[in-house]
């Protein structure tokens, strides 16, 4: 071991330093967060992990405005206004992907805890306190997308996908757990998962199938067609989604989705990677929360104009599959 002195005569000696530092940090968060889990509940685990982690990392605030735009007859839809999002590190295929190189993702070296195959993160532009991104820790870095030439090959992923996520809602219920799978998402080349506090208790999506499960495409009620399952197992869900929407698909390469797990109910909203939404789709507009990076396009959108966006996020092909 190489000694390093202090003040550090280098930046090669500083970088060391606070390599050393943030080593002794993530032992130290992960021995203290295995600790809490081994008696409590991950809420509580993960609890201590966000106020342990927030005094150390330039973490932005957390989007407080809240509007709320109305139209008879119809869900509510809500948005909020979160301006220090533009600055998200985008991934890249040159290798600097900020879910594998934590450092990238927010001033100050970021740690992760681990639990079971999951690392959680914290998200460096959260929509609320406790906003968690979550990777797989081993063989992580595998694109968010579930397209493949062979609709086999498509169940297999999304299969595998619906489990984790599944999982991840039991143990959090009073989480949302989020996945763009190839539609939406911000670092599309590495898999991964979102933990949102629910802030709300119905959301606008929940509202709209609220006395359904099943396949709901009912274009007065809500402007995307969706899939709801209760208390179902990722198989039956799996086999269900098969059968009403990707054994159908003339071409399985350009299926995508965006999936929302709550503790005990699970929406799958399907989506075609040729189809660019008008506003970007990714889960939380679909349940029919907007993020505005400013407030000016908040103030300037309708209860009409919200619905026309989201529902640009599917063509008629594809509504026309989910029955
Ligand atoms: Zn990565």
């Amino acid at each position: 071991m190489t000694a390093t002195s202090f003040p550090p005569q280098s930046a090669s000696a500083a970088d060391s330093l606070v390599d050393a530092l943030s080593g002794f940090i993530q032992e130290k968060t992960q021995a203290d967060f295995s600790a809490i889990r081994s008696n409590q509940s991950l809420c509580a685990a993960l609890d201590f992990f966000w106020h342990a982690q927030i005094r150390l990392l330039d973490v932005a605030s957390p989007s407080t405005k809240r509007l709320q735009f109305c139209a008879p007859g119809k869900p509510s839809f809500f948005a909020s206004v979160a301006p220090d999002r533009v600055r998200r590190p985008k991934s890249s295929a040159n290798g600097c992907c900020p879910l594998c190189d934590y450092s990238l993702l927010s001033q100050g070296r970021q740690v992760g805890v681990l639990h079971g195959r999951f690392r959680f993160l914290i998200n460096p532009f959260p929509f609320s306190e406790r906003h968690f991104t979550i990777v797989r820790e081993e063989n992580g870095h595998v694109p968010q997308g579930i397209s493949a030439a062979c609709v086999n090959e498509v169940a297999l992923t999304l299969g595998a996908r619906l489990a984790d996520l599944m999982e991840l809602a039991s143990e959090l219920p009073d989480y949302l757990i989020l996945h763009n799978a190839g539609a939406g998402a911000s670092l599309p080349h590495h898999l991964h998962y979102q933990a949102l506090p629910r802030w709300r208790r119905v959301y606008p999506l929940e509202f709209a199938a609220r006395h359904d499960a099943g396949f709901f495409n009912v274009p007065s009620a809500y402007p995307v067609a969706f899939f709801v399952f209760r208390a179902l197992s990722p198989v039956a869900v799996l086999a269900a989604l098969r059968e009403h929407w990707l054994d159908l698909l003339d071409e399985p390469g350009h299926a995508a989705a965006s999936v929302i797990a709550t503790n005990g109910n699970l929406y799958v909203v399907p989506r075609d990677t040729r189809v660019h939404a008008s506003f970007p789709v990714a889960c939380l507009e679909a349940l029919g929360e907007w993020v505005f990076q400013d407030e000016t396009s908040a103030r300037e959108a309708s209860h009409q104009r919200l619905w026309e966006w989201l529902a640009s996020a599917q063509d008629q092909a594809l509504r026309d599959l989910v029955q």
